[in-house]
């Protein structure tokens, strides 16, 4: 799988908590709807999809040159490089973890 250096690694441990864990940061603010959720791995700013009318995780980029996000909807654990434009995968997802008390 062709993976760029910026997503080499790179798990849920590596984001903040979601500066604005209810929803798109912008569309929050303007009262706009979104389809699916962001998120930036360097500030934790949350964005809306290309999908969504606002593209604000696309216009973070534009804006920071923060060149990595994460999908923030619920099961997803995949990871997108801007300047690559290339997808990867959170290293580590639970579901691989050794130690589970029951
Ligand atoms: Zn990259
Ligand atoms: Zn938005
Ligand atoms: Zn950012």
């Amino acid at each position: 799988m062709e993976i760029c250096v910026d997503l080499r690694n790179v798990s849920a441990a590596d984001f903040p908590a979601p500066r604005t864990p209810d929803g798109c940061e912008e569309c929050l603010a303007q009262g706009t709807r979104w389809v699916e959720l962001r998120e930036c791995r360097d500030c934790g700013h949350v964005g809306c999809c290309d999908s969504s009318p606002g593209k604000h995780a696309t216009a973070h980029f534009k804006d920071t040159n923060h060149p990595v996000m994460r999908s923030i909807q619920p099961g997803a654990a995949w990871t997108w490089c801007y300047v690559h434009e290339l997808q990867g995968e959170l290293a580590g997802e639970p579901a691989h973890a050794g130690a589970k008390s029951t």
